[in-house]
């Protein structure tokens, strides 16, 4: 199944803009391949060099996406069950001393750590926790992190991704309003639709089922196919490009939604940006 990018990239979208960044993230829950496009998307977000991070351009984020920044680091894992052991954490523990080579910020990523560490290894990885050498950030991954240890826990940020079948009936149907009325010829639809979403929450995970039916439609556009019936509906109506441009005022909209704005005012913004891309000629 494909990974929802959009709702993953809302969950750190307070960390794109400003310095707080914490020293350590551990990310939970969802897929495995949800922890990793999610360890990714923070990894690029730490060493870009631009101010709205990541911008997925400059030199950092370039290395970072073809997967060979020198600033980002895996640790390493042996044996049949993937564990990673003493002197991996003691060459990572070395290695966080030396500053950074070309972006600002170090990444240290441990994967699986929930399975991976076993306790001594996590209390030697907390040394490190306790006194976290300037500008750098560990990120680990965990499908849970409560079989962690609670003086690791206390000292990482957890970020719980939400598995993509826990959304509510009501963020569906709120999500299907929209879609129809971005479809429908009726502002009002869309107005009404829109302008429901209220709390900051809400609108971001509502704006995140949207947007996941907006990816489908642009991959049944371009000739893959889906049973998402609104998806379907969506490609039905409208060009590529329009699915494109809804897709990237959707992201834009939960980033603002972050950025403590009237959410009356974001609402309608958004109604009239999707009417604006999806009436277009
Ligand atoms: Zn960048």
């Amino acid at each position: 199944m494909d990974i929802n990018k959009t709702q993953i990239e809302a969950v750190f979208s307070k960390y794109t803009e400003s310095d707080r960044m914490p020293h350590a993230v551990l990310i939970e829950g969802s897929t495995s391949d949800a922890r990793r496009y999610a360890t990714q998307y923070l990894s690029r977000i730490a060493v870009c060099s631009c101010s709205t991070r990541p911008c997925d351009t400059c030199k950092n984020c370039t290395k970072a996406l073809l997967g060979g920044h020198s600033d980002i680091y895996t640790a390493k894992t042996a044996g049949k069950t993937n564990s990673i052991n003493i002197e991996s954490i003691r060459d990572l523990i070395k290695d966080a001393s030396i500053k950074p080579n070309e972006a600002d910020t170090k990444v240290f990523i441990l994967h699986d750590v929930d399975t991976s560490m076993s306790e001594i290894v996590q209390n030697a990885f907390l040394k490190v926790l306790e006194e976290p050498p300037q500008r750098t950030l560990f990120i680990l991954t965990a499908k849970s992190s409560s079989r962690m240890l609670s003086t690791i826990l206390s000292r990482v940020q957890v970020i719980s991704l939400k598995n993509d079948d826990t959304v509510s009936e009501e963020t569906q149907e709120l999500a299907k309003n929209i879609v129809e009325g971005i479809l429908s010829l009726s502002e009002v639809k869309l107005l009404y639709a829109t302008n429901k979403l209220s709390t900051r929450p809400l609108f971001k995970e509502v704006l995140g089922v949207v947007s996941e039916y907006l990816r489908l439609a642009l991959n049944i556009s371009v000739g893959a196919k889906s049973d998402n019936e609104y998806a379907v509906a969506i490609a039905k109506k409208l060009t590529k490009s329009k699915i494109i441009g809804l897709i990237e005022i959707t992201s834009k909209a939960i980033i603002r939604a972050d950025r403590n704005v009237n959410m009356n005012l974001l609402c309608t913004w958004l109604c009239g940006e999707y009417r604006r891309i999806s009436w277009l000629r």
